[in-house]
């Protein structure tokens, strides 16, 4: 078995604007038929496998993909399943993507600040530690999502995803309160014995290559993905 993963972002596709380039959320006013057809084209890219998606709440539910579709109301996804790839959506929040190869057991997060704040990454890593994953044989990949110098919050958020992840607390380039999420994920992911690698970049700071739901409120979505084969 070996895992294969990447991180999506809007280059390319045939969405109109405001999703303009490779949109793959159904959820956000998008012409359907324009989202399919994004979604077909990174399946395709991806050697075939069908997508497994969430509809995605800001919580700690996790849920076990044996099919491709639309799995539920979860924050993450899991799976022993070859031929399926779990898809986190995200403009902004964190998509975080994990695999214990050697097990066969893989998983998708999807972790805002209340995300963060509900510890939805420990969530999944117990579901996959039941399925046979083992801690130290993981590998995370915490994708592009909106920077610390960018992601300005108040004290309530500060204060919530502080206690989850301490040193995710910092201060915007203007000089604000704000909370580093990636930075704070990975702390958070070391904590557990899990090592991870940060991929891409500032969603907010860069509107030609990802979307952004702080810059530009409607918007579409990129994506984490990850399966096997
Ligand atoms: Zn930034």
């Amino acid at each position: 078995m070996s895992v294969g993963w990447l991180f999506t972002d809007r280059c390319g596709g045939v969405s109109a604007a405001p999703y303009e380039g490779a949109n793959l959320g159904l959820h956000v006013g998008d012409d359907p038929q324009a989202v399919s057809a994004n979604r077909a084209e990174l399946s395709s890219r991806i050697g075939g496998p069908g997508l497994a998606t969430m509809s995605q709440v800001h919580g700690s539910t996790v849920l076990t993909a044996v099919t491709a579709g639309d799995i539920g109301e979860a924050d993450a996804l899991v799976s022993t399943t070859p031929g399926i790839a779990l898809v986190v959506q995200v403009a902004d929040c964190v998509p975080v993507l994990l695999a214990d190869e050697s097990a066969g057991v893989i998983g998708a997060v999807h972790a805002g600040w209340r995300g963060a704040a509900v510890d939805v990454v420990a969530s999944a890593v117990d579901r996959m530690q039941q399925l046979g994953a083992h801690v130290g044989a993981m590998q995370a990949y915490v994708g592009p999502a909106i920077c610390g110098s960018c992601y300005e919050v108040g004290p309530e958020v500060v204060e919530q995803v502080g206690k989850v992840m301490p040193c995710a607390p910092g201060r915007t380039s203007w000089g604000t309160a704000a909370v580093d999420l990636r930075a704070g994920m990975r702390e958070r992911l070391e904590r557990l014995g899990i090592r991870s690698e940060l991929v891409g970049g500032c969603t907010y700071e860069h509107p030609e290559t990802y979307f952004s739901y702080r810059r530009d409120g409607v918007t579409g979505r990129q994506a984490g993905v990850i399966w096997m084969r």
